[in-house]
C-alpha cells in the first residue's frame, strides 16, 4: 500500500534489534534509514521516513530475512 503524500501521513520504521541477525540487507538497500552498529546489528537514527525514501525504506524492510523491521503509517 502506498502512503498518501503531502497530507501529514508518514511512514515510521521500527527495527527490532532482538530479531536482527546482521545480514545487512536493509542497510544496503536504504542506508539513509537503516544503519548498522559495530556489531553489524541494525539501528534507526530517525524513525520517520522522508517521502523521497519511502520506497527504499519499504524495500529494505521487506528484504530482511529475520523480519526485524516493521513499518507503520502514522499521522505526522
Ligand atoms: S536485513 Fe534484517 S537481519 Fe539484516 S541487518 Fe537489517 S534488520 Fe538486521
Amino acid at each position: 500500500m502506498q502512503a498518501p503524500k503531502g497530507n501529514g501521513v508518514v511512514l515510521q520504521v521500527h527495527a527490532d534489534r532482538a530479531r536482527c541477525c546482521g545480514y545487512g540487507l536493509c542497510a544496503q538497500l536504504c542506508p539513509e534509514i537503516y544503519k548498522l552498529d559495530e556489531n553489524g546489528l541494525v539501528y534507526v537514527e530517525d524513525a520517520i521516513v522522508p517521502p523521497e525514501l519511502e520506497e527504499q525504506a519499504r524495500e529494505g524492510a521487506s528484504a530482511c530475512p529475520a523480519e526485524a523491521i516493521t513499518i507503520e503509517i502514522v499521522t505526522a
